[in-house]
């Protein structure tokens, strides 16, 4: 059996921020009460005997928990699980909770990589986006964690925020560099339904496609010259610094969810909890299907840049590669969106663009 990753969400928010659409509440008075339920869940899990290689707490805004409440979740899984001695274990990090968490006391424990929400190192972008701390705020957060021995830290940022210039991202991508951090994500802002930036999404001045092209592909060439290599559409890394948690379901492994809104899949099945805290008090989990399928393995392996090998769909699902697929290929490298060298097929920078509907031509083509 390979070994597993790890998901705890942890649904609470100090404040909804204008373009989040992951779920969150903002109710302090459900810590302790969400903290027994989640322990007692992993507690029961029927998959004890697998072992574990990451763990990851994402939110929401795991950092608003304390320490003390992190440290029983992450021991009751260390005394459920069998854990790799190297196992990678991250927290996600908010700037304006950060003050409420001891570092030293989370790495002793065993974290030992942050994932810490900037955004924008602008006042302004922070502004906009509804966000309540400051870039000096994040830079605090990453020195503090230093100190504490942390040397695995990686920033968000955000591409394409209004009113957001490429000088004023150039200067954001700097901010991060000068933090010294090993690794970046840079999501470009989506405007979710549900979100308060979607009900006046018609007055945000958000940049049309071509213009959000122009910020990417920015973000890609900065974000390179500082030394952060692309392993994936929007993650950025030093050498040897690429998140193993999520690379596990780039490469379609089998991982575990605890909380409302994680997800599972393991056993070649895939389950879920909804977005909602009562269902998970309640226990309701739902079964999602398969999972793992072919189509799936390839549009999880096309967002990385090692691209998807032929040879592992022959292995895996004993695909004999079309003359449909190869035609389509070659018509996708002419347009240098693809690269398909030593059986391998690997969406360019122009290509993440696009990757969408590169995957889509290629899936229809099998
Ligand atoms: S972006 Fe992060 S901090 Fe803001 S509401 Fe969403 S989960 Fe909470």
């Amino acid at each position: 059996m390979n070994n597993i990753g790890i998901y705890i969400h942890i649904p609470f928010c100090e404040q909804k921020c204008n373009y989040c659409d992951f779920y969150s509440i903002c109710d302090k008075s459900e810590f302790d009460r969400y903290t027994e339920k989640l322990i007692s869940v992993i507690k029961q899990s029927k998959y004890t005997d697998r072992v574990v290689d990451t763990i990851y707490f994402g939110g929401g805004t795991p950092s608003v928990l304390g320490e003390k409440r992190l440290v029983a979740i992450l021991n009751t899984i260390k005394q459920s699980f069998e854990i790799t001695k190297d196992a990678e274990i991250t927290l996600e990090v908010n700037p304006c909770s950060a003050e409420y968490i001891d570092f030293s006391v989370l790495k002793s424990c065993g974290f030992n990589r942050l994932s810490i929400g900037l955004q924008s190192s602008n006042e302004k972008e922070l502004k906009t986006l509804g966000r309540r701390h400051s870039a000096k705020d994040a830079q605090d957060t990453v020195k503090r964690a230093r100190c504490a021995g942390f040397d695995n830290i990686s920033l968000d940022l955000m591409l394409c925020i209004p009113h957001q210039t490429k000088n004023s991202l150039t200067e954001s991508i700097k901010f991060c560099k000068d933090c010294g951090v090993e690794h970046i994500s840079a999501y470009i802002l989506k405007i979710e339904e549900n979100t308060p930036f979607y009900k006046i999404k018609n007055e945000l001045n958000l940049f049309n496609d071509d213009e959000q092209a122009q910020f990417y592909l920015h973000a890609v060439e900065q974000l390179d010259k500082f030394g952060y290599h692309q392993y994936e559409i929007s993650n950025f890394s030093k050498p040897q610094y690429e998140g193993k948690h999520n690379l596990k379901y780039w490469h379609d492994e089998e991982y575990l969810g605890f909380g409302p809104s994680a997800h599972s899949f393991i056993d070649s099945k895939r389950y879920y909890y909804n977005r909602s805290l009562d269902d998970f008090y309640n226990d309701l989990i739902i079964e999602d299907g398969k999972g793992g399928e072919i189509a799936e393995y390839i549009m999880l392996r096309l967002r990385l840049k090692e691209g998807l090998k032929l040879t592992n769909l022959k292995d895996k699902y004993n695909y004999t590669v079309k003359k449909s697929l190869l035609t389509m290929v070659n018509k996708l490298c002419d347009n240098q969106l693809v690269t398909f060298k030593n059986d391998t097929i690997a969406l360019t920078t122009k290509g993440f663009l696009v990757s969408n509907s590169i995957i889509n031509y290629i899936i229809e083509s099998l």
